[in-house]
């Protein structure tokens, strides 16, 4: 969560290129944003800040080589312009993504300091300060205080009168892009990719110097030189752009014609090595959060169909309870898109520890999931930016689904199988099929709640559809096991309520009678009409993979809903991409 941007080159307009590179990170944090510019006339830091979106701000910023930017996701003290970053405390200036957990009990010490913020993040520009004061260089203040902050953190740190940049981090991404004349360093690579796709990759508990073109790296705990590889990113710059479509989220789930085929070039040697980790275990869980662990839902039941394998799924939040299982024996299925998500993370952390085999599934390469990880595969659905996870969703169920046929040595199949899948989702994703959702949409707008069923791989679809109702048009959308309709929900429906049915099956469609007895609206997702339906938006049948066709109309459902409430689908209130506090 919180984009965060730094320039240091030998261009005088680095604070209108933060900025600019701020609102490609945007979708990490969108409560107020700031930047702060080194003045070349005199070297003075000069810093505007304001409450609210980053992406339609223009300003006009003093001439200097070197700047640094934050867009936030706010955590400690409300979103307001004092709280919003840049900090500035003596000669620091800073931003800073995540948390300081003990800020409170620093906060106290720091008796001479006048806190202008309710933010933990002033603390620690408070306590870099104090060491400079007591005689440190920038970099053994900024180590010092890194040694005192307990939780997660990827800070910029400017030094009145020192030029240059100072980045460290511990469990927050931080990235560097190396350009020809002037280095980067970002939370994400979209703030940066029209300049460079040459990054080295920051690890936990490494800082880093850069002025101009050149860059130090070093341990934060012992100073120590560390050698970097400058690796080139596989990304195109449209792949992070909107470029034509009104939204992300849009182009994102449009995109889904070609990311479910790209999963298939996925290597075998990958695939095999996951497996062996998962075939030597004698217990296994997927951990994930939000719409990965529903992804990760629905694998559990590729898992049992196609392979007969029993796999736990815990959000990684909850496993903590189950941690006592965890033991060398164990292995781990990690899902997350940034391969950043704090909860997961700390699970992985600790597992690893404890001697558990960690297969990591993510779309950004080099994460630092992707990096603990044993095996890592990669879902390779292209940067995934608005904040509703789409394409991603359905890639990681496509390696889901592959992995589940490799346990059986069928790997083949279930390429055949996915092929079928991409290629009829292809043929549906078209703008009549769009069109004809939107009027659904427009039926059903005004209904106060929604809810979704469905059975098999189609109940996390049922619980995902609702995640997406939720997040970007604020309608209460409630998804549940068609069998436990009866079990307690059906008492909430009234007539004309929305109720969308996932699938076609025999006992589904008598739960959608019953609902339609009761008044309800049935809004089936299905490859064949049923009588019940009062709409119907086709799916592809997909022997097996149903999960992943019948997500798709209703993402595309989701965003017209919030469309036609006048909603930016990209940016939901109180939302953030990849997130990475707990
Ligand atoms: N904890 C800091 C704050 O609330 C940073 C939050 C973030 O990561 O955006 O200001």
């Amino acid at each position: 969560m919180c984009g965060i941007f730094a320039i240091s080159g030998d261009s005088p307009k680095a604070g209108a290129s933060v900025l600019k590179g701020l609102k490609k990170l945007e979708y990490r944090g969108y409560d107020s944003w700031g930047v702060c510019v080194r003045e070349s006339k005199d070297g003075t830091v000069f810093i505007d800040k304001e409450i609210g979106k980053i992406s339609t701000v223009r300003r006009n910023f003093p001439d200097g080589c070197e700047a640094i930017g934050h867009s936030r996701w706010a955590t400690h003290g409300g979103v307001t312009k004092a709280n919003a970053h840049p900090h500035q405390v003596g000669k620091v200036t800073l931003v800073h993504n995540g948390i300081f957990e003990n800020y409170i009990t620093h906060k106290k010490t720091l008796k001479t300091y006048k806190f202008l913020s309710e933010t933990d993040t002033e603390v620690i520009a408070a306590m870099i300060d104090n060491f400079l004061h007591q005689g440190s260089t920038p970099d053994q203040a900024i180590r010092k205080a890194a040694t005192q902050i307990e939780g997660r953190f990827a800070i910029l740190v400017m030094v009145e009168g020192i030029s240059g940049i100072y980045a460290a981090r511990r469990g927050s991404p931080l990235i560097v892009g190396r350009g020809s004349n002037q280095t980067f360093v970002a939370s994400d690579i979209p703030a940066f990719l029209e300049q460079t796709n040459v990054v080295n990759y920051l690890d936990d508990n490494e800082m880093v110097y850069v002025c101009g073109k050149n860059a130090q790296f070093s341990d934060l705990r012992t100073g120590d030189p560390v050698q970097k590889r400058n690796i080139e990113v596989p990304w195109k710059i449209e792949e992070a752009e909107k470029g034509e479509w009104s939204h992300f989220m849009i182009k994102e789930i449009f995109e889904q014609k070609e990311t479910i085929a790209r999963v298939l070039k996925q290597e075998d040697e990958k695939l095999l090595q996951a497996m062996k980790l998962l075939q030597e275990s004698n217990g296994a869980y997927f951990i994930a959060c939000g719409t990965a662990h529903k992804a990760a839902m629905a694998a559990e039941y590729f898992f049992a169909d196609i392979s007969g394998r029993k796999i736990n799924v815990v959000p990684a939040s909850e496993m903590p309870s189950f941690e006592r299982f965890v033991n060398p024996k164990t292995a781990i299925i990690a899902v997350s898109q940034s391969g950043e998500t704090a909860d997961v993370l700390e699970i992985l952390e600790r597992s690893k520890k404890k001697g558990a085999k960690i297969i990591g599934l993510t779309n950004v390469l080099s994460s630092s999931i992707a990096r603990m990880a044993h095996v890592h595969l990669s879902i390779n659905a292209g940067p995934e930016k608005a904040v509703a996870s789409t394409k991603a969703a359905t890639a990681q169920m496509a390696l889901l689904f592959l992995l589940a046929f490799t346990d059986v040595n069928k790997i083949n199949i279930g390429r055949q199988i996915l092929w079928a899948t991409a290629s009829s989702i292809n043929d549906m994703l078209n703008p009549r099929y769009e069109s004809w959702i939107r009027s659904v949409a427009e039926r059903i707008v005004d209904h106060p709640n929604l809810f979704i069923i469905g059975r098999k791989s189609l109940y996390p679809m049922a619980l995902e559809s609702a995640i997406k109702i939720q997040e970007v048009s604020y309608i209460h959308a409630q998804g549940f096991a068609a069998g436990e309709l009866k079990h307690g929900p059906i008492a909430l429906i009234e007539k004309g309520t929305p109720c969308i049915v996932l699938g076609d099956d025999q006992e589904t469609v008598s739960n959608a009678t019953e609902l339609k007895s009761r008044g309800a609206k049935i809004i089936g997702v299905s490859a064949t009409k049923q009588d019940v339906f009062d709409e119907w938006l086709r799916v592809p049948d997909c022997n097996g993979a149903q999960a992943i066709a019948s997500i798709i109309p209703v993402q595309i459902l989701a965003y017209h809903l919030a469309l036609l409430k006048g909603l930016d689908p990209d940016m939901p209130r109180n939302l953030a991409k990849s997130v990475t506090v707990k």
